[in-house]
Protein backbone atom coordinates (compact mmCIF):
# COMPACT_ATOMS: atom_id res chain seq x y z
CA UNK A 1 0.00 0.00 0.00
CA UNK A 2 1.22 3.61 -1.08
CA UNK A 3 1.15 6.22 1.57
CA UNK A 4 0.78 9.57 0.57
CA UNK A 5 -1.49 9.29 -2.44
CA UNK A 6 -4.38 11.39 -1.60
CA UNK A 7 -7.63 9.87 -2.87
CA UNK A 8 -9.59 12.65 -2.82
CA UNK A 9 -7.13 14.71 -5.07
CA UNK A 10 -7.09 11.20 -7.86
CA UNK A 11 -10.90 11.66 -7.59
CA UNK A 12 -11.11 14.99 -8.68
CA UNK A 13 -8.13 14.61 -11.43
CA UNK A 14 -10.28 11.55 -12.43
CA UNK A 15 -13.45 13.70 -12.86
CA UNK A 16 -11.18 16.60 -14.98
CA UNK A 17 -9.97 13.85 -17.27
CA UNK A 18 -13.42 12.50 -18.23
CA UNK A 19 -14.38 16.41 -18.31
CA UNK A 20 -12.58 16.87 -21.00
CA UNK A 21 -14.57 15.06 -23.22
CA UNK A 22 -17.79 16.08 -22.67
CA UNK A 23 -19.75 19.05 -22.88
CA UNK A 24 -20.37 20.30 -19.55
CA UNK A 25 -19.77 23.56 -18.42
CA UNK A 26 -16.79 24.09 -15.95
CA UNK A 27 -19.18 25.54 -13.52
CA UNK A 28 -21.39 22.90 -13.23
CA UNK A 29 -17.78 20.22 -13.63
CA UNK A 30 -16.94 22.07 -10.41
CA UNK A 31 -19.74 21.25 -8.28
CA UNK A 32 -19.52 17.81 -9.23
CA UNK A 33 -15.96 17.91 -8.09
CA UNK A 34 -16.94 18.93 -4.01
CA UNK A 35 -18.62 16.96 -1.83
CA UNK A 36 -22.27 18.87 -0.67
CA UNK A 37 -21.45 18.67 3.05
CA UNK A 38 -19.05 16.79 5.65
CA UNK A 39 -20.40 15.96 9.18
CA UNK A 40 -16.72 15.80 11.55
CA UNK A 41 -17.75 14.90 14.90
CA UNK A 42 -15.98 13.55 18.30
CA UNK A 43 -17.98 10.35 19.81
CA UNK A 44 -16.86 10.05 23.50
CA UNK A 45 -17.46 6.54 24.30
CA UNK A 46 -17.13 4.69 27.81
CA UNK A 47 -14.19 1.87 27.28
CA UNK A 48 -14.97 -1.21 29.40
CA UNK A 49 -12.54 -0.74 32.28
CA UNK A 50 -14.71 2.52 32.93
CA UNK A 51 -12.47 4.83 30.85
CA UNK A 52 -13.52 7.08 28.43
CA UNK A 53 -12.14 7.29 24.96
CA UNK A 54 -12.55 10.20 21.88
CA UNK A 55 -13.27 8.90 18.19
CA UNK A 56 -12.93 10.98 15.69
CA UNK A 57 -15.78 10.27 12.59
CA UNK A 58 -17.02 11.48 9.47
CA UNK A 59 -19.90 11.71 6.79
CA UNK A 60 -19.60 12.97 4.03
CA UNK A 61 -22.76 13.78 1.68
CA UNK A 62 -21.00 14.13 -1.94
CA UNK A 63 -24.22 14.68 -4.01
CA UNK A 64 -27.79 13.97 -4.18
CA UNK A 65 -29.21 14.91 -7.39
CA UNK A 66 -29.95 11.49 -8.69
CA UNK A 67 -31.61 10.31 -5.34
CA UNK A 68 -30.87 10.01 -1.08
CA UNK A 69 -26.91 9.83 -0.41
CA UNK A 70 -25.60 6.40 -0.51
CA UNK A 71 -22.57 4.80 0.82
CA UNK A 72 -20.67 2.62 3.32
CA UNK A 73 -19.60 2.96 6.85
CA UNK A 74 -15.27 2.51 7.64
CA UNK A 75 -13.77 1.10 10.60
CA UNK A 76 -9.66 1.75 10.25
CA UNK A 77 -6.98 3.71 12.03
CA UNK A 78 -5.90 5.51 8.54
CA UNK A 79 -9.65 6.71 7.78
CA UNK A 80 -9.47 10.29 7.12
CA UNK A 81 -11.81 13.39 5.76
CA UNK A 82 -10.22 13.08 2.43
CA UNK A 83 -10.47 9.68 2.00
CA UNK A 84 -14.25 9.61 3.16
CA UNK A 85 -14.85 12.70 0.59
CA UNK A 86 -12.77 10.29 -2.14
CA UNK A 87 -15.29 7.42 -0.91
CA UNK A 88 -18.54 9.56 -1.10
CA UNK A 89 -17.49 11.12 -4.73
CA UNK A 90 -16.89 7.57 -5.97
CA UNK A 91 -20.14 6.52 -4.49
CA UNK A 92 -21.68 9.39 -6.71
CA UNK A 93 -20.34 7.83 -9.63
CA UNK A 94 -20.85 4.30 -8.82
CA UNK A 95 -24.30 4.78 -8.69
CA UNK A 96 -24.69 6.43 -11.65
CA UNK A 97 -22.62 3.92 -13.60
CA UNK A 98 -24.71 1.46 -12.47
CA UNK A 99 -27.97 3.84 -13.33
CA UNK A 100 -29.18 3.07 -9.73
CA UNK A 101 -31.32 6.21 -8.12
CA UNK A 102 -29.07 7.00 -5.86
CA UNK A 103 -26.32 9.80 -4.98
CA UNK A 104 -23.34 9.07 -2.86
CA UNK A 105 -22.28 9.75 0.58
CA UNK A 106 -19.49 7.42 2.56
CA UNK A 107 -18.49 7.59 6.37
CA UNK A 108 -15.67 6.29 8.51
CA UNK A 109 -14.35 6.00 12.40
CA UNK A 110 -10.77 6.39 12.87
CA UNK A 111 -10.63 3.60 15.04
CA UNK A 112 -8.88 -0.21 14.83
CA UNK A 113 -11.26 -2.31 15.46
CA UNK A 114 -9.56 -5.10 16.77
CA UNK A 115 -8.12 -3.19 19.61
CA UNK A 116 -11.60 -3.00 21.20
CA UNK A 117 -14.07 -5.56 22.66
CA UNK A 118 -17.97 -6.49 20.96
CA UNK A 119 -19.38 -4.39 23.72
CA UNK A 120 -17.21 -1.19 22.71
CA UNK A 121 -17.27 -1.78 19.39
CA UNK A 122 -21.64 -1.67 20.17
CA UNK A 123 -21.21 1.28 21.78
CA UNK A 124 -19.04 3.30 19.38
CA UNK A 125 -20.99 2.35 16.83
CA UNK A 126 -24.55 3.39 18.47
CA UNK A 127 -22.74 6.66 19.25
CA UNK A 128 -22.15 7.51 15.68
CA UNK A 129 -25.45 6.60 14.64
CA UNK A 130 -26.48 9.07 17.53
CA UNK A 131 -24.74 11.40 15.92
CA UNK A 132 -25.98 10.44 12.18
CA UNK A 133 -29.31 10.61 12.91
CA UNK A 134 -30.61 13.84 12.02
CA UNK A 135 -28.89 13.43 8.22
CA UNK A 136 -29.91 10.15 7.57
CA UNK A 137 -32.86 7.79 6.32
CA UNK A 138 -34.87 5.66 3.72
CA UNK A 139 -34.83 9.16 1.75
CA UNK A 140 -32.06 11.13 2.92
CA UNK A 141 -28.83 8.79 2.99
CA UNK A 142 -28.63 5.38 3.30
CA UNK A 143 -25.17 4.25 4.93
CA UNK A 144 -23.85 0.16 4.38
CA UNK A 145 -21.08 -1.61 4.93
CA UNK A 146 -17.53 -1.09 4.37
CA UNK A 147 -14.01 -2.03 5.21
CA UNK A 148 -14.32 -3.42 9.18
CA UNK A 149 -18.24 -3.11 9.38
CA UNK A 150 -20.66 -5.58 8.29
CA UNK A 151 -24.40 -7.26 9.07
CA UNK A 152 -23.49 -6.76 13.27
CA UNK A 153 -22.89 -2.85 12.91
CA UNK A 154 -25.77 -2.21 10.57
CA UNK A 155 -27.74 -4.03 12.59
CA UNK A 156 -26.78 -1.79 15.76
CA UNK A 157 -26.98 1.36 13.40
CA UNK A 158 -30.52 0.28 12.67
CA UNK A 159 -32.24 -0.41 16.05
CA UNK A 160 -30.39 2.78 17.23
CA UNK A 161 -31.85 4.91 14.61
CA UNK A 162 -35.48 3.51 14.68
CA UNK A 163 -35.07 3.38 18.81
CA UNK A 164 -34.80 7.19 18.80
CA UNK A 165 -37.02 7.82 15.74
CA UNK A 166 -39.94 5.63 17.36
CA UNK A 167 -40.69 3.44 13.95
CA UNK A 168 -39.78 1.04 11.74
CA UNK A 169 -37.56 1.94 9.40
CA UNK A 170 -35.14 -1.00 8.13
CA UNK A 171 -34.66 1.08 4.66
CA UNK A 172 -32.40 3.63 6.51
CA UNK A 173 -29.15 0.78 6.30
CA UNK A 174 -28.39 -1.83 3.95
CA UNK A 175 -26.09 -4.62 4.26
CA UNK A 176 -28.34 -6.10 7.16
CA UNK A 177 -28.82 -9.57 7.82
CA UNK A 178 -31.58 -11.57 6.82
CA UNK A 179 -33.03 -11.12 9.90
CA UNK A 180 -33.37 -7.46 10.92
CA UNK A 181 -34.52 -6.54 6.72
CA UNK A 182 -31.59 -7.88 4.83
CA UNK A 183 -31.55 -9.10 1.15
CA UNK A 184 -30.10 -12.58 0.13
CA UNK A 185 -27.52 -12.25 -1.91
CA UNK A 186 -25.72 -8.98 -0.35
CA UNK A 187 -23.00 -10.67 0.97
CA UNK A 188 -21.58 -12.16 -2.18
CA UNK A 189 -23.15 -8.75 -4.51
CA UNK A 190 -19.46 -7.21 -4.54
CA UNK A 191 -17.57 -9.96 -5.29
CA UNK A 192 -20.07 -11.20 -7.80
CA UNK A 193 -20.07 -7.60 -9.89
CA UNK A 194 -16.60 -8.27 -10.13
CA UNK A 195 -16.52 -11.53 -11.72
CA UNK A 196 -19.30 -10.72 -13.93
CA UNK A 197 -17.67 -7.59 -15.44
CA UNK A 198 -14.49 -9.74 -15.89
CA UNK A 199 -16.33 -12.45 -17.84
CA UNK A 200 -17.71 -9.33 -19.52
CA UNK A 201 -14.39 -8.15 -20.58
CA UNK A 202 -12.89 -10.71 -21.57
CA UNK A 203 -15.50 -11.91 -23.46
CA UNK A 204 -15.09 -8.13 -25.08
CA UNK A 205 -11.11 -8.91 -25.62
CA UNK A 206 -11.76 -12.22 -27.33
CA UNK A 207 -10.36 -13.83 -24.55
CA UNK A 208 -11.10 -17.21 -23.05
CA UNK A 209 -12.19 -16.93 -18.47
CA UNK A 210 -11.78 -21.14 -18.86
CA UNK A 211 -8.10 -21.69 -17.38
CA UNK A 212 -7.60 -17.91 -17.28
CA UNK A 213 -5.33 -17.30 -14.29
CA UNK A 214 -6.47 -14.79 -11.86
CA UNK A 215 -4.55 -13.52 -8.58
CA UNK A 216 -6.44 -11.99 -5.85
CA UNK A 217 -4.90 -9.38 -3.42
CA UNK A 218 -7.35 -8.92 0.10
CA UNK A 219 -8.97 -11.57 0.87
CA UNK A 220 -11.91 -10.20 2.73
CA UNK A 221 -15.85 -9.92 1.91
CA UNK A 222 -15.02 -8.77 -1.45
CA UNK A 223 -12.13 -11.09 -2.66
CA UNK A 224 -12.83 -13.94 -1.30
CA UNK A 225 -16.13 -13.84 -3.02
CA UNK A 226 -14.34 -13.13 -6.31
CA UNK A 227 -12.02 -15.74 -5.47
CA UNK A 228 -14.60 -18.43 -5.27
CA UNK A 229 -16.98 -17.46 -8.03
CA UNK A 230 -14.41 -16.80 -10.76
CA UNK A 231 -13.09 -20.46 -9.53
CA UNK A 232 -16.45 -22.08 -10.30
CA UNK A 233 -16.37 -20.38 -13.73
CA UNK A 234 -13.63 -22.20 -14.54
CA UNK A 235 -10.72 -20.10 -14.17
CA UNK A 236 -7.76 -20.68 -11.78
CA UNK A 237 -6.63 -18.21 -9.12
CA UNK A 238 -3.11 -18.85 -8.16
CA UNK A 239 -2.60 -16.31 -5.84
CA UNK A 240 -4.42 -14.67 -2.76
CA UNK A 241 -3.32 -12.16 0.11
CA UNK A 242 -4.19 -10.20 2.82
CA UNK A 243 -2.61 -7.75 4.87
CA UNK A 244 -0.37 -10.66 6.31
CA UNK A 245 0.90 -11.50 2.98
CA UNK A 246 0.33 -13.59 -0.07
CA UNK A 247 0.25 -17.18 -1.13
CA UNK A 248 1.11 -18.82 -4.73
CA UNK A 249 0.17 -22.48 -6.46
CA UNK A 250 0.91 -22.16 -10.22
CA UNK A 251 -1.59 -24.96 -10.41
CA UNK A 252 -4.58 -23.40 -8.83
CA UNK A 253 -5.45 -22.74 -4.79
CA UNK A 254 -9.15 -23.70 -3.57
CA UNK A 255 -10.81 -20.82 -2.83
CA UNK A 256 -12.76 -21.97 0.07
CA UNK A 257 -9.92 -24.10 2.16
CA UNK A 258 -7.67 -20.91 1.77
CA UNK A 259 -10.82 -19.17 3.43
CA UNK A 260 -11.65 -21.54 5.99
CA UNK A 261 -7.67 -21.59 6.88
CA UNK A 262 -8.08 -17.66 6.95
CA UNK A 263 -11.05 -18.16 9.07
CA UNK A 264 -9.31 -20.85 11.82
CA UNK A 265 -6.27 -18.89 11.85
CA UNK A 266 -6.68 -15.13 11.08
CA UNK A 267 -4.82 -15.43 7.55
CA UNK A 268 -4.15 -17.15 4.20
CA UNK A 269 -0.76 -17.17 4.70
CA UNK A 270 0.42 -20.83 5.82
CA UNK A 271 -2.67 -22.50 4.02
CA UNK A 272 -1.21 -26.05 3.32
CA UNK A 273 -1.60 -26.16 -0.34
CA UNK A 274 0.25 -22.87 -0.86
CA UNK A 275 3.44 -23.70 -2.64
CA UNK A 276 5.35 -20.30 -2.25
CA UNK A 277 4.72 -17.64 0.14
CA UNK A 278 4.55 -14.05 -2.06
CA UNK A 279 4.73 -10.52 -0.37
CA UNK A 280 1.68 -8.02 -1.33
CA UNK A 281 3.84 -6.73 -4.27
CA UNK A 282 4.69 -9.97 -5.72
CA UNK A 283 0.99 -10.76 -5.60
CA UNK A 284 -0.10 -7.08 -7.46
CA UNK A 285 2.72 -8.13 -10.00
CA UNK A 286 2.43 -12.14 -11.21
CA UNK A 287 2.05 -12.74 -14.64
CA UNK A 288 -1.72 -13.56 -14.17
CA UNK A 289 -4.72 -13.07 -17.23
CA UNK A 290 -6.37 -11.38 -14.08
CA UNK A 291 -5.50 -9.04 -11.20
CA UNK A 292 -8.40 -8.40 -8.87
CA UNK A 293 -7.41 -5.76 -6.08
CA UNK A 294 -9.55 -6.18 -3.19
CA UNK A 295 -7.95 -4.46 -0.40
CA UNK A 296 -7.90 -0.19 0.15
CA UNK A 297 -6.71 2.38 -2.68
CA UNK A 298 -3.69 2.76 -3.82
CA UNK A 299 -2.18 -0.22 -3.88
CA UNK A 300 -0.50 0.23 -6.80
CA UNK A 301 1.36 3.48 -7.58
CA UNK A 302 3.38 4.53 -10.74
CA UNK A 303 6.49 2.37 -9.55
CA UNK A 304 4.26 -0.80 -9.03
CA UNK A 305 2.57 -0.08 -12.35
CA UNK A 306 5.49 -0.55 -14.05
CA UNK A 307 5.64 -4.56 -12.75
CA UNK A 308 2.25 -5.01 -13.53
CA UNK A 309 1.67 -7.92 -15.69
CA UNK A 310 -2.09 -9.00 -15.56
CA UNK A 311 -4.03 -8.76 -18.83
CA UNK A 312 -6.71 -7.70 -17.38
CA UNK A 313 -7.70 -5.79 -14.19
CA UNK A 314 -11.57 -5.75 -12.34
CA UNK A 315 -11.09 -3.16 -9.07
CA UNK A 316 -12.92 -4.85 -6.54
CA UNK A 317 -11.42 -2.18 -4.49
CA UNK A 318 -12.32 1.15 -4.51
CA UNK A 319 -9.64 3.24 -5.80
CA UNK A 320 -6.35 0.85 -6.09
CA UNK A 321 -4.76 2.28 -8.64
CA UNK A 322 -3.13 6.13 -8.39
CA UNK A 323 -4.00 8.25 -11.45
CA UNK A 324 -0.34 8.03 -12.72
CA UNK A 325 -0.82 4.14 -12.61
CA UNK A 326 -3.75 4.48 -14.35
CA UNK A 327 -1.35 6.51 -16.94
CA UNK A 328 0.88 3.52 -17.00
CA UNK A 329 -1.34 0.47 -17.35
CA UNK A 330 -2.95 1.92 -19.85
CA UNK A 331 0.16 2.68 -21.79
CA UNK A 332 0.64 -1.25 -21.28
CA UNK A 333 -2.86 -1.80 -22.41
CA UNK A 334 -4.18 -2.95 -19.60
CA UNK A 335 -7.61 -3.42 -19.85
CA UNK A 336 -8.81 -2.11 -16.32
CA UNK A 337 -12.14 -2.27 -15.41
CA UNK A 338 -13.12 0.49 -13.22
CA UNK A 339 -14.20 0.27 -9.47
CA UNK A 340 -17.38 2.07 -9.89
CA UNK A 341 -18.15 -0.52 -12.41
CA UNK A 342 -16.52 -3.44 -11.18
CA UNK A 343 -17.82 -3.35 -7.41
CA UNK A 344 -21.04 -2.25 -7.93
CA UNK A 345 -22.51 -5.11 -6.90
CA UNK A 346 -22.70 -4.24 -3.49
CA UNK A 347 -24.67 -0.80 -3.77
CA UNK A 348 -26.63 -2.64 -6.32
CA UNK A 349 -27.23 -5.17 -4.09
CA UNK A 350 -27.76 -2.59 -1.29
CA UNK A 351 -30.77 -0.76 -3.77
CA UNK A 352 -32.32 -3.86 -3.57
CA UNK A 353 -32.56 -4.55 -0.47
CA UNK A 354 -33.94 -0.65 0.07
CA UNK A 355 -36.47 -1.39 -2.53
CA UNK A 356 -37.56 -4.80 -0.66
CA UNK A 357 -37.70 -3.06 2.51
CA UNK A 358 -40.23 -0.40 1.47
CA UNK A 359 -42.24 -2.90 -0.14
CA UNK A 360 -42.17 -5.06 2.90
CA UNK A 361 -41.59 -7.76 -0.06
CA UNK A 362 -38.70 -10.16 0.04
CA UNK A 363 -36.80 -11.32 -3.28
CA UNK A 364 -35.70 -14.61 -3.57
CA UNK A 365 -31.73 -14.85 -4.12
CA UNK A 366 -32.15 -16.07 -7.54
CA UNK A 367 -34.16 -13.44 -8.30
CA UNK A 368 -31.81 -11.08 -6.58
CA UNK A 369 -28.66 -12.22 -8.83
CA UNK A 370 -30.84 -11.75 -12.21
CA UNK A 371 -31.41 -8.35 -11.47
CA UNK A 372 -27.36 -7.91 -10.68
CA UNK A 373 -26.43 -9.61 -13.44
CA UNK A 374 -28.63 -7.50 -15.49
CA UNK A 375 -27.36 -4.09 -14.25
CA UNK A 376 -23.84 -4.78 -14.58
CA UNK A 377 -23.96 -6.40 -18.07
CA UNK A 378 -25.99 -3.37 -18.73
CA UNK A 379 -23.24 -1.13 -17.26
CA UNK A 380 -20.67 -2.82 -19.11
CA UNK A 381 -22.30 -2.30 -22.76
CA UNK A 382 -22.64 1.17 -21.99
CA UNK A 383 -19.32 1.53 -21.25
CA UNK A 384 -17.82 -0.14 -24.12
CA UNK A 385 -20.42 1.68 -26.47
CA UNK A 386 -18.68 4.80 -25.00
CA UNK A 387 -15.62 3.86 -25.28
CA UNK A 388 -16.20 3.60 -29.25
CA UNK A 389 -18.41 6.48 -29.78
CA UNK A 390 -15.76 9.05 -27.73
CA UNK A 391 -12.53 6.97 -29.43
CA UNK A 392 -11.42 6.43 -26.18
CA UNK A 393 -8.40 4.07 -24.72
CA UNK A 394 -9.44 3.81 -20.87
CA UNK A 395 -12.53 2.23 -19.67
CA UNK A 396 -12.14 4.72 -16.55
CA UNK A 397 -12.61 7.70 -18.42
CA UNK A 398 -15.33 6.01 -20.32
CA UNK A 399 -17.63 5.21 -17.28
CA UNK A 400 -16.93 8.86 -15.90
CA UNK A 401 -18.42 9.86 -19.09
CA UNK A 402 -21.15 7.90 -18.68
CA UNK A 403 -21.78 8.62 -14.90
CA UNK A 404 -20.86 12.72 -15.22
CA UNK A 405 -23.63 13.21 -18.40
CA UNK A 406 -26.29 11.19 -15.79
CA UNK A 407 -25.06 13.34 -12.76
CA UNK A 408 -25.06 16.62 -15.03
CA UNK A 409 -28.52 15.69 -16.76
CA UNK A 410 -30.28 15.48 -13.09
CA UNK A 411 -28.39 18.41 -11.83
CA UNK A 412 -29.25 20.69 -14.90
CA UNK A 413 -32.80 20.01 -15.18
CA UNK A 414 -33.83 20.56 -11.51
CA UNK A 415 -31.09 23.85 -12.18
CA UNK A 416 -30.27 25.61 -8.79
CA UNK A 417 -32.21 26.74 -5.44
CA UNK A 418 -31.83 28.93 -3.72
P1 LIG B 1 -12.80 -6.49 4.33
O1 LIG B 1 -12.43 -5.77 5.57
O2 LIG B 1 -13.78 -7.61 4.39
O3 LIG B 1 -11.47 -7.10 3.65
C1 LIG B 1 -10.32 -6.38 3.40
C2 LIG B 1 -9.20 -7.38 3.10
O4 LIG B 1 -8.05 -6.68 2.65
C3 LIG B 1 -8.75 -8.20 4.31
O5 LIG B 1 -8.54 -9.54 3.91
C4 LIG B 1 -7.40 -7.56 4.68
O6 LIG B 1 -6.53 -8.47 5.32
C5 LIG B 1 -6.92 -7.19 3.31
N1 LIG B 1 -5.86 -6.18 3.28
C6 LIG B 1 -5.77 -5.02 3.97
N2 LIG B 1 -4.61 -4.39 3.65
C7 LIG B 1 -4.00 -5.17 2.74
C8 LIG B 1 -2.79 -5.07 2.01
N3 LIG B 1 -1.98 -4.03 2.15
N4 LIG B 1 -2.49 -6.06 1.15
C9 LIG B 1 -3.31 -7.11 0.98
N5 LIG B 1 -4.45 -7.26 1.63
C10 LIG B 1 -4.80 -6.30 2.50
O7 LIG B 1 -13.25 -5.38 3.29
P2 LIG B 1 -14.14 -5.54 1.98
O8 LIG B 1 -15.55 -5.25 2.33
O9 LIG B 1 -13.81 -6.82 1.27
O10 LIG B 1 -13.61 -4.29 1.15
C11 LIG B 1 -12.43 -4.37 0.36
C12 LIG B 1 -12.47 -3.28 -0.68
O11 LIG B 1 -13.65 -3.44 -1.46
C13 LIG B 1 -12.51 -1.85 -0.12
O12 LIG B 1 -11.81 -1.01 -1.00
C14 LIG B 1 -13.98 -1.52 -0.16
O13 LIG B 1 -14.22 -0.12 -0.20
C15 LIG B 1 -14.36 -2.21 -1.45
N6 LIG B 1 -15.79 -2.46 -1.57
C16 LIG B 1 -16.43 -3.32 -0.71
C17 LIG B 1 -17.80 -3.51 -0.86
C18 LIG B 1 -18.56 -4.48 0.00
O14 LIG B 1 -19.76 -4.67 -0.24
N7 LIG B 1 -17.92 -5.15 0.95
C19 LIG B 1 -18.52 -2.83 -1.84
C20 LIG B 1 -17.82 -1.98 -2.71
C21 LIG B 1 -16.46 -1.81 -2.55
Amino acid sequence: MTEGANPFESLQSQIDEAATHLEVGDDVIERLKHPERVLETNLTVELDDGSLERFKAFRSQFNGDRGPYKGGIRYHPQVSRDEVKALSGWMVYKCATAGIPYGGGKGGIIIDPDEYSEAELERVTRAFATELRPMIGEDRDIPAPDVNTGQREMNWIKDTYETLENTTEPGVITGKNIASGGSEGRVEATGRSTVIAAREAFDHLDKDLEGATVAVQGYGNAGWIAAKLIDRMGATVVAVSDSSGGIYNGSGLDPVAAKDHKNETGSVVGYEESEEELTNDEVLTLDVDLLIPAALENAIDAGLAEDVRADVISEAANGPLTPEADAILEGKDVFVIPDILANAGGVTVSYFEWVQNRQRFYWTEQRVNEELEEIIVDAFEALVATLEEYDLENPRTAAYVVAIRRVADSFEEAGTFP
